[in-house]
């Protein structure tokens, strides 16, 4: 079984000609509100290739907490994942304007009142897992907490430092699978003081050598319609390219590639095979508008590898 670690984020977003200028009103031509988050997302994708998924989201109060237990349960995943805090559910306001520019505020509301404290009170739930994944939409201090939990009772655990910040060595440590994008690896090799790899996969080997001396032992970079490449430690990278689609909205492509990942090595698929999975999970979001509708079942996958 899968756990994932928060957030939930209702992800409200306006499709607009141009993006507005400071003072000015435009006319939308679609408005979508749907639920979201990293947590949510990673949830159900994972769910929706057949995993067992458990977890622990933040919502709030507020009427957008209203929308979190009927998408759990369409999506087949345990309303017991939910947990409530006073004040707002985490939200997102984006404009997309025709050219695929975007964008975007997110307020974290209840995410940001998910502590070490009440990872605690599911330390049983996320023993059970055998892999447990978190993401930076979570504080530091849960993301440690239930890493350290996850590692104590013998679990994999996976981190996907996004939106990036830099994680700290003890979050790094207990980290076995870190997955990052082409931006967030750039970051992240700034941060640590290393060149900036280009956005050429075999230039991001010095930067993984870095992190698997710093605790994982399988380091994934996204590369976009670049595709991916995994470097794990003491063997050499694998490029997985991206399967060819007509991309209409590349949200969620890279929460969709991790669940695909993480439900292939769950399922102690070798490595090349649980890569290919996962990008043909990007490539099916990155076909569709919006996340959560957009997120694919095993067969909608199945049928893309089988060509
Ligand atoms: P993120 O959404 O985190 O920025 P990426 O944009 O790198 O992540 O996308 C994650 C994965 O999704 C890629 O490695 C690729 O497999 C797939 N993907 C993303 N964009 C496309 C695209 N335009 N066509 C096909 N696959 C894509």
């Amino acid at each position: 079984a899968l756990f994932v670690l928060g957030s939930f984020v209702v992800a409200c977003s306006a499709t607009v000609e141009r993006l507005p200028r400071a003072g000015e009103s435009l006319q939308a031509q679609a408005f979508l509100v749907e639920p979201g988050g990293k947590g949510l997302n990673l949830a159900v994708g994972a769910r929706r290739l057949g995993a067992t998924v458990d977890g622990l989201l933040a919502i709030g109060e507020d009427v957008l907490s209203a929308l979190a237990e009927p998408a759990l349960i369409r999506a087949g995943l345990p309303p017991g994942m939910l947990r409530r805090f006073p004040g707002p559910t985490g939200a997102g306001i984006g404009f997309t304007d025709a050219a695929g520019e975007n964008c975007l505020a997110v307020h974290p509301g209840a995410n940001a009142r998910l502590g070490a404290g009440a990872v605690r009170e599911v330390a049983g739930r996320i023993a059970a897992a055998a892999l447990v994944l978190a993401q930076f939409e979570a504080g530091d201090e849960a993301v440690a907490e239930t890493f350290r939990i996850a590692r104590g009772a013998g679990a994999r655990t996976l981190l996907n430092p996004s939106p990036f910040r830099l994680p700290g060595p003890e979050i790094l440590r207990e980290t076995r699978i870190l997955v990052v994008n082409a931006v967030e690896a750039a970051a992240f090799a700034a941060a640590l003081g290393l060149p900036v790899p280009e956005a050429e996969a075999t230039a991001f080997a010095a930067f993984a050598r870095a992190l698997h001396a710093r605790g994982p032992d399988l380091v994934v970079v996204t590369l976009g319609a670049g595709g991916a490449v995994a470097f794990p430690a003491g063997g050499g990278a694998q490029v997985q390219p991206a399967f060819p689609v007509a991309a209409v909205d590349t949200l969620g492509a890279g929460d969709a590639f991790t669940a695909g990942l993480a439900v292939g090595l769950a399922e102690g698929r070798p490595l090349p095979e649980c890569l290919r999975i996962a990008a043909a999970c990007g490539a099916c979001v990155v076909r569709r508008a919006g996340v959560f509708d957009a997120l694919p079942e095993r067969t909608a996958v199945e049928a893309m590898l089988a060509g």
